[in-house]
């Protein structure tokens, strides 16, 4: 078990893959390593080179929720988790929460897709009622709301490839990177809602009480994240 941190210690919360990749060489330009591989450990907190820093894993869901309750005194997590989280919390979605910096990393897109043989299009023009299956339901609803189109939204957790090819839905809304799992399964997409890449988050508390402490950190994250380190 780890003893209780010290005043000035540092918790940073980060999700498994992309995100943690992406953000070592950042902890490196602030003279942080990471001393355990998530993927080789099952544990949950994970030391680092320097005694007042550790990294705790959470979903990347639950991200800005650790930060904004003070369970970590940091995060990095998508643009796309935050504006969901904003929107599931109302107008208490940023109280306690910083957002300094858009890092840059994991950058990838929100996206509407369909099956190759559905036509979008003449759908929207028509002003049918689209299903749209997604985990994304504030995004996906203030998109379609802006553009005037009726959906039918169905909370999914994941696999929302599946819900076209099944009849669940006739479009989803989902992070598309590379474009490979939507081609593989027979999807196209079709609108491209907004480009999505991670932020570094605060808990505005911490940024007062342990100011000396994440100071240096921030820096080294806004200098390393150039030349995306203007906030969004
Ligand atoms: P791709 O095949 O490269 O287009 O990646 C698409 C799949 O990866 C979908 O299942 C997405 O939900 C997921 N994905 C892509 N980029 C990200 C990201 N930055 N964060 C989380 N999931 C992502």
């Amino acid at each position: 078990m780890s003893a209780s941190p010290q005043p000035q210690a540092l918790t940073l919360a980060l999700s498994k893959g992309r995100i943690f990749e992406e953000t070592l060489p950042l902890l490196a330009a602030a003279g942080i390593e990471v001393l355990e591989d998530p993927e080789k450990s099952r544990k949950l907190i994970l030391p680092t080179n320097r005694p007042d820093v550790r990294v705790v894993l959470v979903r990347a869901s639950d991200v800005p929720t650790y930060v904004q309750y003070g369970g970590a005194d940091l995060g990095v997590c998508g643009k796309d988790t935050l504006l969901e989280h904003e929107a599931e919390w109302g107008g208490a979605g940023n109280v306690g929460l910083y957002q300094p910096l858009d890092l840059g990393i994991a950058k990838c897109r929100m996206s509407v897709a369909v099956r190759a043989d559905f036509d979008y299009a003449h759908a929207v023009r028509q002003g049918a009622r689209l299903k749209v299956a997604t985990k994304y339901v504030a995004i996906a609803r203030e998109f379609f709301a802006s553009k005037g189109v009726h959906v039918d939204l169905i909370k999914l957790y994941g696999s929302m490839e599946l819900a076209p090819l099944t009849g669940l839905a006739d479009a989803i809304v989902d992070l598309v990177s590379t474009g490979n799992t939507l081609k593989a399964n027979h999807l196209v997409e079709v609108e491209r809602i907004m480009d999505i890449s991670s932020r570094l988050v605060v808990n505005q508390s911490a940024l007062k009480v342990k100011r000396e402490a994440l100071r240096p950190i921030l820096d080294a994250f806004a200098r390393a994240s150039q030349p995306q380190g203007a906030s969004a």
